[in-house]
């Protein structure tokens, strides 16, 4: 039985990006446990999908990349382009880990955690059982697609489950979902030469909408549909509420909207419905306090309200208006978990960076020695 003060589940921008917060408190003991391998979720996206975020070396001025998972480093001069791909991007994870010797043990899921009678957490992992006093939950979402939206999904692609678009050789399909991944598979099949129509609730990218990124298309995403709807081939059709999708009888599939329209579709039509809201915190759903809207409650220190000593950081963590769904969103977070800890254990904290200084506009003057990329 192995036994550490701070264990984080999953290898991902969150999981290496905490890890790293952490490798600056003296004397802690912690470790990464990955399922797979460090960055497997962006492994595992569609060969085409770049990140919508920019990647600029900006660092020395103050301002980190926005894709870094710790203020020294720049996706932009690991991967040498503005917007990686996901292997690009995973390969900028395992660089920065293996760089800070970060002990991070890979292919070691977590099957169950369990809550020790007076404190802390007994782990069973695929590689044998730990404890450990606090916990933090870093398992993301793209593992974790919503694949019942509404009746009838089974029928269809989830965008998660997409390896490359050059596999889709009919001429034309139906993707069902507005946002980031409806859009991203819209603009793709498009640029392979497909025809697509691509059905929505409402334009999230109209000039009206919200300027969160988490709530309206990205500039980068906008660029790419209107390019998309100068070919021609992308019909897109509003005000489409999907309710169900059945399979027809003479073969292909009937996609039916809440206000009576349908459309008829030969291939399986394209989820761009989105994740479980919990995303990866539900395999641990008992330890967490849920809202009505299915949304996980936190403290102001991102510990679970139900479950002290248990942590949540990534994308699903939201603070009212505040959803912190991308990276140099989550990151901010780091500091602030990494103190709390520090705190707990009598730890030194003194070299922790909290807030947003911490990442800029202008908190991170000190970095152009020593650039890690
Ligand atoms: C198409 C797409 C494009 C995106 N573009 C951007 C972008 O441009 N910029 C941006 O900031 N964000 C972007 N995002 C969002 C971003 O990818 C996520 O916010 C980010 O991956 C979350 O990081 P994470 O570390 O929380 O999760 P992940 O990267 O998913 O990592 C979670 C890790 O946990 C592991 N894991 C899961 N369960 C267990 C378990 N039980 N035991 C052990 N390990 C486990 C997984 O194997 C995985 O490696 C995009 C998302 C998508 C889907």
């Amino acid at each position: 039985m192995r036994q550490l003060d701070v264990v984080i589940v999953g290898a991902g921008p969150a999981g290496i990006g905490m890890a790293l917060a952490l490798q600056r408190i003296p004397g802690l003991k912690y470790g990464v446990l990955e399922g797979d391998q460090i960055g497997a979720s962006f492994r595992r996206w569609p060969r085409q999908t770049r990140f919508i975020t920019p990647s600029f070396h900006s660092n020395p001025f103050g301002l980190a990349d926005l894709n870094a998972v710790n203020e020294l480093s720049s996706p932009a001069i690991h991967a040498g382009v503005e917007h990686p791909s996901g292997d690009q991007y995973a390969a900028y994870l395992a660089f920065i880990a293996n760089g800070h010797n970060l002990p991070v043990v890979c292919r070691c899921k977590v099957l169950s955690v369990a809550r020790l009678p007076r404190s802390g957490f007994r782990l069973d992992t695929e590689q044998g059982t730990l404890q450990t006093r606090f916990l933090i939950w870093a398992t993301g979402e793209f593992q974790f697609p919503d694949l019942a939206p509404f009746p009838g999904a089974q029928w269809c692609t989830h965008y998660a489950h997409v390896t490359d678009w050059q596999d889709f050789t009919a001429p034309r399909y139906t993707v069902i979902g507005g946002y980031e991944s409806g859009v991203d598979a819209a603009v793709n099949l498009v640029a392979a030469g497909r025809h697509v129509r691509l059905l929505v609730r409402k334009s999230t990218w109209d000039p009206d909408s919200d300027y969160d990124p988490s709530l309206s298309l990205s500039p980068y995403s906008r660029q790419r549909l209107y390019e998309a709807v100068d070919t021609t081939r992308l019909t897109i059709i509003f005000d489409v509420d999907i309710v169900k999708v059945s399979p027809c009888h003479r073969g292909g599939y009937r996609i039916h909207a809440a206000d009576g329209r349908h459309w008829d579709e030969p291939q399986p039509p394209i989820l761009g419905t989105g994740f479980l809201k919990g995303g990866g915190a539900i395999q641990i759903a008992d330890l967490w306090e849920w809202n009505k809207e299915g949304r996980i409650v936190l403290t102001e220190a991102d510990e679970s309200t139900r479950t002290p000593g248990l942590f949540l950081i990534g994308p699903q963590v939201r603070h009212d208006q505040r959803i912190f769904c991308f990276i140099y969103k989550f990151r901010q977070r780091f500091g602030l978990i990494a103190h709390s800890l520090a705190q707990c254990l009598s730890l030194d904290a003194s070299a922790l960076q909290t807030g947003a200084g911490a990442w800029g506009p202008f908190g991170n003057s000190e970095c152009c020695d020593g650039c890690e990329c």
